[in-house]
């Protein structure tokens, strides 16, 4: 099982917890003044980040707060764990790729 460490609670199962999407996205201050493309791609338009992403949790069977962290979508691993508002840490260098991650080549039968 996957442990989330809230900064409010400390480590938990990641049952306890709800996925938020991208972090650190700001709203447009004036949404009505936007038209129907820049108001869709604020709303469905988000990075598909290989590598270090930083994401929005919900710790919503704990605190109930909302907070950040830094996962490396290659390995689920978070790095780094970090409360709303927070600057986002820098990210550790990434890891070597591992030898069983190669691209996928079907073999061919005569
Ligand atoms: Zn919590």
């Amino acid at each position: 099982m996957l442990l989330i460490d809230c900064p409010y609670c400390g480590k938990r199962p990641e049952l306890e917890f709800t996925y938020g999407g991208q972090a650190h996205l700001a709203r447009p201050s004036r949404p009505s003044e936007l038209d129907d493309q820049a108001w869709a791609e604020f709303l469905y338009m988000r990075a598909n980040t290989k590598g270090v992403y930083a994401e929005r949790w919900r710790h919503a069977r704990g605190c109930g707060r909302f907070f950040n962290a830094l996962r490396d979508t290659t390995t689920d691993h978070f790095q780094a764990f970090y409360k709303t508002g927070e600057a986002q840490p820098a990210a550790p260098v990434p890891a070597a790729p591992l030898a069983h991650a190669a691209p996928f080549a079907p073999k061919r039968t005569p």
